[in-house]
């Protein structure tokens, strides 16, 4: 497995890599939620490229950038008994070097939940995946449901800006207590840990809700705001939504399109976020 640090070196390693290409893009701190996405990326391709970069601009200013989980070694580890062909771990500089002054904007689809709650945080994403599909042009890239909201956004932008990449959505994968796994779950306390699956309850008491027949989206958010405020660990919750699944458009009733329930809490001072399809 190469472990490459530049733009230009990882651009020439995957232009003579074997094809189809896969990219499995982390933050790393990896997790049995990312092995998930390496695991089938490996499945599905010749060769098999993941990229490990905590990425600045998609970070607030009062965010975690600083507290985010950094662990190359082990991922690294973790990577090659996967058969990962090669690891882009760059640094900030090299995917932001002085005078970088391009964005990408994505629209409507951005502009509720994760990104009213953080301004700017999809430009971010945006961007940098967009750098990753140009430096590495992947067949296929792979993203979690875990991140619903950004699997929607990055599925946008790659067909208004034509990027000619396949995009793969992974289910999300949970600890045995319904938690979805998350590498700012190793910033909890025990006590903490103990009463974060009550966000994949609040979920789940929305949907068991849906499954009754119940198709009104506050009454949907109602059931799982109630379950939220039932554990006092939760400090504060950003939003409980009812949106499109493909659009993120907030809805109110659930029709015969694919719903998204879409949570983000904070139990003590981890931001924790989770979702459910109503299919
Ligand atoms: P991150 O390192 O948090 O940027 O995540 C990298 C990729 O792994 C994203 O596409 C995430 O959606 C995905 N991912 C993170 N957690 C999970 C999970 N519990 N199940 C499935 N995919 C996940």
């Amino acid at each position: 497995m190469k472990v490459i640090k530049t733009c230009a070196e990882m651009s020439a390693l995957c232009q003579a890599a074997e094809r189809p290409l896969g990219l499995v893009p982390t933050m790393g701190a990896l997790h049995e939620g990312h092995l998930s996405l390496t695991r089938q990326a490996r499945a599905d391709n010749a060769a098999l490229a993941a990229s490990i970069f905590v990425n600045p601009t998609q970070f607030g200013p009062h965010e975690d950038f600083g507290s985010y989980p950094r662990r190359l070694e082990r991922d690294l580890e973790l990577l090659a008994a996967q058969g990962t062909d090669v690891v882009f771990a760059p640094p900030p500089e090299e995917i932001y070097p002085a005078g970088f002054d391009t964005w990408i904007e994505p629209g409507a689809v951005a502009e509720g939940m994760e990104g009213a709650a953080r301004p700017g945080h999809f430009r971010g994403v945006a961007t940098v995946v967009a750098k990753l599909f140009g430096i590495t042009r992947p067949n296929r890239a792979y993203f979690g449901q875990k991140d619903g909201q950004q699997v929607a956004v990055i599925r946008k932008i790659t067909t208004d800006l034509n990027l000619a990449v396949n995009i793969i959505t992974m289910p999300t994968i949970r600890e045995p207590d319904g938690l979805a796994q998350s590498s700012r779950n190793a910033n909890l306390t025990p006590e903490q840990r103990t009463a974060a699956p009550v966000v994949y309850r609040a979920l789940r008491a929305a949907e068991s809700l849906w499954h009754t027949g119940e198709r009104d989206a506050g009454r949907l958010q109602a059931a799982a705001r109630a379950v939220l405020q039932s554990e006092p660990l939760v400090e504060s919750v950003d939003y409980v939504s009812v949106v499109d699944a493909d659009t993120m458009a907030a809805v109110d009733a659930v029709s015969n399109q694919p719903a998204m329930v879409a949570i983000a809490a904070r139990v003590g001072s981890v931001r924790l976020i989770d979702n459910v399809v109503l299919v």
